[in-house]
């Protein structure tokens, strides 16, 4: 089979769900890699949009609007913009950033139901479901509150006892009792419709089978479902914040979230077309056979994007692209220990941005994604990436050749040529090409902890090659010589440039800046950035892009966590 010729590529990032703020497992899942890709490919002049927004519906939002008194409405749209503005401080460049709750959204995932609805691709259940009687509504499991059947203990919720981590159906539970009111609940008969996934197991077969280059955890995860065949999905609730169903006689019934989360990617993208005065442009982005979708996750959405979504587009009558691939991570551990937003047990944006830039920890998160198994962040291992390689390796050498230049050659880049070219030279600038080609591969591929480890070797051999060459020495006997040297460092900076811009962009919007590049870095910067900086050039006024990072702005970020320990170590 002929390789596929795309012309665009349509990214998207897992909706974050707009009950808290964003930590950094969050950013190592479906945010960090995705942005990372995005902005290699608008450096390499690609078409590229790429769509997020705010999950917003669901029982756990209703909860924390009741528990803090405000509509669930109010909540989301506070939490929207907290997120919207972190993820702007860490640097996402989402071309258009959405929320489920807007009237585009009900619009378009009303369109869906209706669609495959009239088609007869739903079926129909009755289940039992505990109803509250002095609240006049059917609660779901996170409502539910009882005494557990196993242990006895008297606060166990719907689903899951804490005191015996025992696991059962909410109609097991005794004395079940509402949490919103305490009073009783008694079981009544409610119906539902499903998506029958079965139906679309061959055809979800195949498809999966067409990609053997998704990554194993991917493949793995979809075997395991189909092994034990594909079921019935729920894709309504009984719930009053959600997008409605839109049929006669479905009054609180509203959309499953993941019914209607993942359509929220073709929302947003209405809601960008719309900005852009092209309404109908989304169409080019979602149903043309030459656009590329990829789908960044974290691992516990696999199903809903490489199973139940692919089955949504395949069902509706339109003509949809599917996923051409999902790069799903694994988790992120933080301090050897796992996360617990419950416990706190976790470094949220928002505060981490109040004292720190946003280029070390995307730096670090790059080295240590979770692409292949679980990882680890540690401050100390934090501290050290930001001091030893963004600072020792990358802006030392930044900074002596800048400083070097503006004091010996006026700030001007110095003649170098072909004619001067040692062997030395040479092998530098092949070196750092050689690494910048291996570069692209890798990002192209989303190894992206590979390509930043590469980015890491080219900065070594730029310091291997200033030290070697050593203009601080020539230029007391060989001014020529001296000014050669730094051309040729002037080159490995430009390479450094290209390779570090994905994952430290504003840096490295300055460097760009700083070596007097014309284009846009990121529409195609690529082009200048591969060709040389000729002699005469004027660079700019350097600054220190990476500061040190003290022992005292790290230690309380250590005994801050350390604190959320329990007495047996564990968070
Ligand atoms: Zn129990």
């Amino acid at each position: 089979m002929a390789e596929k010729v795309f012309k665009r590529t349509l990214v998207t990032s897992a909706l974050p769900y707009a009950n808290g703020d964003i930590h950094l497992g969050h950013l190592a899942g479906a945010y960090l890699p995705a942005d990372m890709y995005v902005r290699y490919l608008r450096l390499r002049g690609e078409d590229v949009l790429y769509i997020c927004g705010s999950d917003e519906y669901g029982v756990p939002i209703t909860l924390t609007a009741e528990k803090l008194g405000i509509t669930p409405k109010e909540l989301v749209d506070r939490n929207h913009a907290a997120i919207r503005d972190s993820f702007a401080g860490f640097g996402m460049s989402f071309d258009n950033f959405s929320q489920t709750s807007r009237a585009i959204h009900t619009e378009t995932s009303q369109e869906f139901f209706r669609d495959m609805h009239t088609q007869g691709l739903f079926v129909q259940k009755s289940t039992e479901q505990f109803y509250s009687p002095s609240l006049g509504r059917f609660l779901s499991d996170r409502y539910i509150e009882g005494t557990c059947p196993v242990c006895g203990h008297e606060g166990a919720r719907g689903d899951e006892c804490e005191q015996c981590t025992s696991t059962f159906n909410p109609t097991d539970l005794k004395d079940p009792r509402s949490v919103l009111d305490n009073k009783p609940l008694e079981l009544r008969p409610t119906t539902h419709w499903f998506l029958p996934m079965g139906d679309w197991q061959p055809k979800l077969e195949k498809f999966i089978a067409s990609h053997p280059e998704w990554k194993d955890n991917v493949r793995q995860y979809c075997r395991g479902y189909f092994e034990a065949g594909l079921k019935d999905r729920a894709i309504t609730r009984d719930l009053d914040w959600g997008v409605p169903v839109p049929l006669p006689d479905h009054e609180g019934k509203v959309f499953y979230v993941w019914f209607d989360a993942p359509i929220g990617y073709i929302s947003s993208t209405r809601e960008w077309a719309q900005a852009q005065g092209d309404p109908e442009a989304w169409k080019t982005w979602w149903q043309s056979d030459d656009t590329r979708l990829i789908h960044f996750i974290g691992k516990d959405n696999i199903f809903f994007h490489a199973m139940m979504f692919p089955a949504v587009l395949m069902a509706h009558s339109g003509d949809w692209v599917l996923p051409e691939n999902v790069p799903a991570n694994e988790f992120l551990n933080l301090e050897g220990q796992k996360l617990s937003t419950s416990k706190g047990f976790a470094v949220w944006l928002p505060e981490y941005l109040a004292k720190f830039a946003a280029d070390p920890l995307r730096y670090t998160l790059a080295r240590n994604l979770p692409e292949t198994r679980d990882m680890n962040f540690t401050w100390e291992g934090f501290q050290a990436r930001n001091n030893s390689e963004l600072g020792n390796n990358f802006g030392n050498l930044i900074n002596r050749v800048f400083k070097f230049t503006g004091k010996y050659f006026d700030g001007v880049v110095p003649e170098w040529s072909d004619a001067m070219m040692t062997d030395l030279d040479r092998k530098a600038l092949a070196d750092v090409e050689a690494l910048l080609e291996q570069w692209a591969g890798h990002m192209e591929r989303f190894e992206f902890k590979a390509a930043v480890d590469v980015a890491f070797q080219a900065g070594k051999v730029g310091n291997g090659y200033f030290d070697e060459a050593a203009p601080f020495t020539t230029r007391k006997s060989d001014m020529a010589r001296c000014g050669h040297s730094l051309g040729v460092s002037v080159q490995i900076l430009r390479v450094l440039c290209l390779m570090l811009a994905p994952v430290t962009p504003f840096a490295m919007e300055k460097l760009w800046a700083w070596l007097g590049m014309e284009s846009d870095l990121w529409r195609g910067g690529w082009d200048e950035g591969t060709r040389s900086i000729p002699g005469g050039r004027r660079l700019g006024e350097s600054e220190i892009l990476f500061p040190r990072l003290d022992d005292e702005v790290i230690q309380p970020e250590i005994e801050r966590l350390q604190g959320l320990l329990g007495t047996d170590g564990q968070a």
